[in-house]
Order: structure tokens, then sequence, then C-alpha cells
């Protein structure tokens, strides 16, 4: 509850990252704004034929056709401007957009556990999920939509004053009105998105924290306590929301009162000038049709004034996020490092499961870990691996606490294959490997059957299907790409004298060759073969040494060993 919020980019800073992104595509630019400009002009053709027309009829000319014709080539013209001004307009901003999501997305998957931990779940979700879809849908109705309006009323006002000067001078007392109407509006509106935005990420922060911890919703029959929580935020949201709404409406009134003052004055002075015969019928018809053509367009930016403003506090919630600063990810220390345990603790949720663990793994060394099922060795393992922050302790690097994830590859106990092709799967360990690369990685670790398949095979969901040990064996050529000084490997609990498990304890030697290594050991041949073995019991070491050493100790490891050889 008390957790802090993403940082909000400035508006002035969200400008600059779209203004950057405009100006690295000059073309598309260029193009879409010469577009919405002659599309704004071409709707001023109209209303000047018409003006023509009934000076035409007035001074009987001889045929209007001439006029009708005209019109309907400025209407055509007008239309295929704005349809392809629209398209143009509509396509850069998805453009910009789509790199501006990927920016989101790039930073929320980068974000260090340490900030997301920091933050409210439900904030970071609700600006990668609301706030990108607002800004979308803004950007493919409104933004087209906006800047034809806006030039529409820009270029109005231009043909206004070119007409003359003094209809534009009477339909200007709209003015006045119109800043009042904005001066209302713009200071009550803007907090009012915000807080909408705000009330959203806490609706959503709701939802996903009673949905997160339903299990101890359901064990507790807290369900009525939750929904009330989810339906007061929801409420709340609403309460903002009609708010808005109210807000708008009563700014469309405002707006109203202006438009007909404005067309009043023109119609007045145009006609007092008419009869003093300084301007003709033509030109008030003119400037009619043109300041009423205002009011389109004026109405549509209001309409739509909504959606820009939200999406606008949408954007900057978007930015904030892309502009959070990730820390670099640490280059890995090279070489065989020292790897050290010292006083290593930790617990889930109950009792602990490790207790004052220390280890250390010389540089290059391959140590075994074994113990019965539950000992702890998947827990040393993540922690080892940077996986699991440890409750007591530390872990060292040649000395230093460092990322510990930069430096560890870990292969787990059951290995993911991700939906997608052979190749990809393997390269997530290093995104810029070649298909050369990741088909040495494959060779590495002995993994013949997937060069047979290809590397183009699609595996994961919805392609091949693979066994427990070939996942584990893409998940070996991995840790190969990757390349990290240090590996921690958590066998896949032993199946006895298959020829699998057989290859993969082969491959499992070939992918730490050269790295200080931790082998969670449930083939016990895999131990016997290591440079020392450390037996873990209840969550505590309680005996290390070399396999012979340990064998010829006859203790716990000795039983083990001889229950392992009896089972042939
Ligand atoms: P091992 O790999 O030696 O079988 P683990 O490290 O997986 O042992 O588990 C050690 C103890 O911690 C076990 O009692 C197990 O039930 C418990 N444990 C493991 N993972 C979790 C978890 N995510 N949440 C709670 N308890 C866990
Ligand atoms: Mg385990």
């Amino acid at each position: 509850m008390t957790a802090p919020l993403l940082p909000v980019a400035t508006p002035r800073r969200a400008g600059r990252v779209v203004w950057a992104e405009l100006r690295a595509r000059p073309l598309a630019t260029a193009a879409a704004a010469l577009s919405a400009v002659a599309a704004a002009a071409a709707g001023l053709v109209a209303p000047a034929v018409l003006g023509r027309l009934v000076d035409a009829v007035d001074t009987g000319a001889p045929s209007v056709w001439p006029y009708v014709g005209a019109l309907l080539a400025a209407a055509v013209l007008a239309a295929v401007l704005t349809g392809v001004s629209a398209v143009l307009v509509a396509r850069l901003g998805e453009t910009v957009l789509a790199r501006l999501r990927e920016a989101v997305v790039d930073r929320a998957l980068h974000l260090p556990s340490a900030v997301l931990d920091r933050v409210r779940g439900g904030d970071l979700l609700s600006r990668v999920g609301d706030d990108v879809a607002k800004v979308a849908e803004a950007v493919t109705s409104a933004l087209p939509q906006v800047a034809s309006a806006g030039l529409t009323v820009l270029l109005t006002l231009v043909g206004l004053g070119a007409l003359d000067w003094r209809l534009a001078l009477a339909g200007a007392v709209a003015l006045p009105l119109y800043v009042l109407a904005l001066r209302w509006y713009l200071p009550r509106s803007a907090p009012r998105y915000a807080a909408e935005r705000v009330a959203m990420g806490e609706r959503a922060q709701a939802l996903v924290s009673s949905l997160q911890g339903v299990d101890t919703v359901h064990a507790y029959a807290d369900e009525d306590r939750h929904r009330a929580v989810v339906d007061e935020r929801s409420g709340q949201a609403l309460r903002i929301t009609l708010g808005v709404f109210r807000l708008f409406t009563d700014f469309g009134w405002r707006m109203n009162r202006a438009e007909y003052v404005g067309l009043a004055a023109v119609l007045a002075v145009g006609f007092a000038l008419v009869r003093s015969g300084d301007v003709t019928v033509g030109a008030v018809t003119t400037a009619a049709l043109l300041f009423h053509r205002l009011f389109g367009p004026l109405g549509l930016l209001l309409f739509t004034f909504d959606d820009v403003q939200s999406a606008g506090a949408s954007l900057v919630r978007m930015v904030g996020v892309a502009d959070l600063d990730v820390p670099p990810a640490p280059v890995p220390a090279t070489g065989r490092p020292v790897v050290e345990l010292r006083g290593v603790g930790h617990a889930y949720d109950g009792p602990p499961v490790l207790a004052d663990v220390d280890l250390v793994l010389a540089p290059g060394e391959r140590v075994a870990l074994v113990g019965a099922s539950g000992a702890g060795k998947t827990t040393l393992a993540g922690v080892l691996a940077g996986a699991l922050q440890p409750v007591a302790g530390e872990v060292l690097v040649d000395g230093a606490a460092v990322d510990l994830r930069a430096h560890v590859g870990l292969v787990s106990q059951e290995v993911h294959v991700f939906a997608g092709t052979l190749a990809d799967d393997v390269r997530l360990a290093r995104p810029g490997a070649t298909d050369a690369e990741v088909a040495a990685a494959l060779t590495t670790v002995g993994a013949d059957w997937a060069l047979a398949l290809g590397l183009d095979a699609l595996v994961g969901e919805g392609g091949q299907e693979l066994t427990a040990p070939q996942a584990q064996q893409l998940a070996l050529a991995r840790l190969v790409l990757a390349d990290p000084p240090v590996a921690v490997l958590d066998e896949a609990t032993a199946e006895a004298g298959s020829a699998g498990a057989r290859d993969l304890e082969e491959a499992a030697l070939a992918a730490t060759a050269g790295r200080t290594t931790l082998v969670v050991a449930h083939r016990l041949t895999q131990a016997a073969r290591a440079d020392r073995v450390v037996v873990l019991a209840a969550g505590r070491v309680v005996e290390q040494g070399t396999h012979a050493e340990l064998v010829a100790a006859g203790g716990r490891y000795a039983d083990l060993w001889s229950a392992w050889t009896a089972r042939g």
C-alpha cells in the first residue's frame, strides 16, 4: 500500500522524446505534415467557389454550371487529400508509438528485481497495459483528426482574414469567449485526467494483489473483504471518470455560446457592408461558410481533446518507465573465479531450509552437491546463481559481492523450452550469437539430435516435443553460448541406467569444462567424477571431501554410494 508508484516524465520530456522520434524519420514526417496542410487547404476551395456562385447568380451570369463543376472537383480533391493524409499521419504515429512501446516493455523487462519489489506491481502492469493502449487508441483515431482539425482551423482563419479583414474581425468576437471557455476548462481537466490514471492504476493494483494472493484469500475465506477493496477502488475510478464527463459537457456549452455570437456578428457586419456596397453578397456567403466551417473542426478538437489529454497523461507515464535507469549488466569476471559462500542461510515462508553454509569453490573446481530430497540442494543452487536472495550470509565471487546473475550460469532441474525455433531457444543466452555459434554450442554438449532436427525446427509449445534430457541438453548449450565463468547445474532427478542420463552427464562435463562449477548430483557417478563432494542434510553441510575420502570415511556419503552401486 505504501510502495511508491513508478516515476512520471514531465510533459516537456515526453515532447522531446516524441520529437526525437519524428526527427529520426524526416521523410515520413514531412509527407504527413504536407499532406495534412494540403488537405486542410483543399477544404477552403468549396466556400470560395460557393461565394462566387452566389455573386454569379446575383449579377445574372449566363450559366452557373462551371461553378457547380468546380464545387464537385473541390469536394473530391478535399476528400482524397484528407484520406491520404489520415493514413500518412496515422502510420507515422503508429511507428513512433511502436518504438516507444518497445522502450517501455524493454525497461519493464530489464528492471532489476530490487526495483520491481519496491514498486506496486499493478502500477507497472497498468503502464504497460492501460497506458500503452490509451496512447495507441489516440494515435490511430484522435491524432489524424486533431492534426486535420487544427490545420483546418488555422487555414480557415487565414482565409477569412484574406477575404475581408472586417468580416474576420467581426468573427473574432467569438475569440474571447473561446479563450474564456478554455481557461475555465484546462486547469480543471488536467488534474482530473491524472487522477483518473492513478485511480486506474490503483484498481489494477487491488485486482492483481487479490488475485496473486488468491490461495490465501480462499484459505481465510476473505473473499468479501477483498471484493470490497476492489469495489471501492473501481467505484472511485468511476466517480472520477463521471466527474471528467460532467466537466466536458459544461465546456461544450461554453463553446457553443461562442459559436453563435460569432456567426451573428459576421452576418450583421457582412450585410451592413453589402448595403454600403463594400463587399458582395457572395463574399459574405463565403465568410459565413468559412466561419461556420471553423466549428466542425473546433467541435472535433473539443471532442478529441478528451482523448488527447488523457493520452498525454498516459504518454508521460509511459516515458516515465522508458526513462528509468536500468543499471548496465556488469561485465562477467574473466578466468576462473573463486566462489565463496559465507554463513548462507535461507528460508521460504517457514523454518530455515539452509543454515550456516560455508563453502569455497576453488578456481575451476568442480564440486558435486549431494543429499536426500528436501535437503536444500536446489535452494543452495538458486542462492549461488543469484536467483534467490539469501536471508543470511553472502556469496562472493573473487572476494566481491557482485550481481551473481551476470557471472553464474544456471541450468535448472526443470528446463523450460520456449516456443520458437531451436536456434532461438539456445540463442536466448546470447541474443547476438550467429547460427554457427549456436551450432557449435550444440556440438559441444553432444546434442546431435538437435543438429539433425535443424536449427530452424520448431520446438516448445506448438512445436516438436522434447524429452526432459533433451531440454536439459538445450539448457547446457545455452550455458556454453553464454560462457559464464561460474556454472551451477541442478541435475534432473536420476533415471538409473538410462542412456539419456549418461549422455547428459558427458554433456554436463563438456559444458562446465574450465568453469568454477557446482553440480547438484543425483547420479553419484557424476559425484565420483567431481573434484570434491559436499553432502547436505537438512540445510547444513555435513560432510565434504573427495569421493575416495568420503567413501573411506564410511559416513553418510559412503552409505549413499553403496546404495547407488547396489542398484546396478
Ligand atoms: P532439494 O533440492 O535438496 O530436494 P530444495 O532446496 O528443493 O531441496 O528444498 C528444500 C526445502 O525447502 C524443502 O523442504 C522444500 O519443501 C522447501 N522448498 C523448496 N522450494 C520452496 C518454495 N519455493 N517455497 C517453499 N518451500 C520450498
Ligand atoms: Mg532439488
